[in-house]
């Protein structure tokens, strides 16, 4: 049987793996040096002298910027439909309620007005959602903020690497979030990173990361609050310092990729299957295609598993939140939500990561365009 091409893989290189023996023989292992070396590394790379923190997880990571921000019971964010589910959950892990908006059918990505009609007294922030890697729009986005006096809490999950007008993720605004989960553009393995302006952020941010601790006039151990423990290990943060290094050629592989899979789909697919092809700033986490199922009369599973025959894994990123069983039982009609509804019953990622080849690219488009094109 053939290998099956995996829709992501990371790429860890000779290097990095010799630092990570280091930290393991250097007889400190959790959050230290390098840990402090990774959070350096990632503000240089930003720009726009931020503050940065880094996490065992995207998802605790906005968890804990919301809850910096003072966002709890009886507040609304707005949400995204299409994202991955941790968007939304973070929200209601705090007791708040996620108010979704609708995205662009190609964008995937919501706008100023979806946002600007969904603002209500109790909207106390603004998630948005800079997916696959393409930026949101996201000067209105910030002004509507500014006008009503809320936060933006950027997840930016897809997003290291990306520009927007010629500016890093990241680099402005309150704050963003990158996560470093295997399968993004880069990896701690599991981990997370806030970038963020405001000093004032620090101290509840480090708190809510490590048990509430601080230490008194004294010098000594004191505990503030009732802190989390979501402090990344020097072992992890080792990884990160290599994957960072390597960052900005990871994303060139990806961009070139990409514009071969435009190439080999763009005249022989209908245009809204394809992704929106985005700008120079696009950092494509993923590359994913809507298949029209209704006119094929097939369904996405069976879509799926003739890829896996032609030896194509494939992903779904995302069904969209408010159709998940857990939000719909919390009142939600994924119906009101139409390009997300849409996106989340057709999307299929397609194999995307640096060490692919453009070979590669032919052979999924070759199963692609024999499933499809007719
Ligand atoms: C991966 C992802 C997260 C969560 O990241 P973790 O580091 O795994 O917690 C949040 N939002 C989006 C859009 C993601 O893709």
């Amino acid at each position: 049987m053939k290998d099956i091409l995996p829709f992501t893989r990371p790429s860890i290189d000779e290097a990095t793996i010799a630092e990570v023996v280091a930290v393991l023989r250097s007889g400190w292992i959790t959050s230290g040096p390098k840990v402090a070396e990774l959070e350096r590394a990632l503000a240089a790379y930003v720009g726009g002298n931020r503050h940065v923190k880094v996490m065992t997880s995207a998802t605790g990571g906005l968890e804990m910027a919301l809850k910096a921000f003072g966002v709890g019971p009886g507040d609304e964010v707005i949400v995204p439909a299409m994202s991955f589910a941790a968007s939304a959950n973070v929200v209601v892990r705090l007791g708040a309620r996620p108010v979704f908006v609708d995205v662009g059918l190609r964008s995937r990505n919501l706008t100023a007005e979806s946002v600007a009609a969904a603002i209500s007294p109790r909207t106390r922030a603004i998630m948005p959602v800079h997916f696959a890697g393409l930026a949101v729009d996201m000067d209105p986005v910030n002004a509507l903020a500014e006008q009503h006096g809320l936060r933006v809490v950027e997840d930016a999950a897809h997003a290291i690497g990306t520009r927007y007008r010629g500016r890093p993720i990241g680099s402005f605004g309150d704050v963003a979030c990158f996560s470093f989960h295997p399968n993004k553009n880069m990896t701690t393995i599991e981990g997370g990173a806030l970038c963020y302006g405001d000093a004032a952020l620090t101290l509840p941010l480090d708190r809510e990361r490590f048990h509430g601790i601080g230490k008194d006039g004294a010098g000594n151990v004191d505990v503030f609050t009732a802190g989390g423990k979501y402090n990344l290990t020097d072992v992890a943060a080792a990884v990160g310092i290599g994957q960072l290094r390597n960052l900005d050629g990871f994303n060139a592989a990806r961009r070139r990729l990409v514009a071969h899979y435009f190439t080999r789909l763009g005249n022989r697919v209908a245009a809204d299957m394809l992704p929106l092809p985005g700008d120079e700033g696009h950092s494509w986490h993923i590359f994913a295609v809507l298949i029209p199922l209704t006119r094929l009369g097939i369904s996405r599973d069976d879509f799926v598993a003739r890829m896996r025959e032609a030896g194509i894994g494939v992903g779904v990123h995302y069904p969209s939140i408010p159709g998940l069983t857990y939000y719909r039982s919390l009142g939600n009609d994924p119906a009101e939500y139409p390009n997300a509804a849409r996106i989340g019953a057709e999307t299929v990622t397609l194999p995307l990561f640096p060490a692919m080849t453009a070979a590669d690219v032919d052979r999924v488009c070759d199963a692609l365009l024999a499933l499809v094109a007719h």
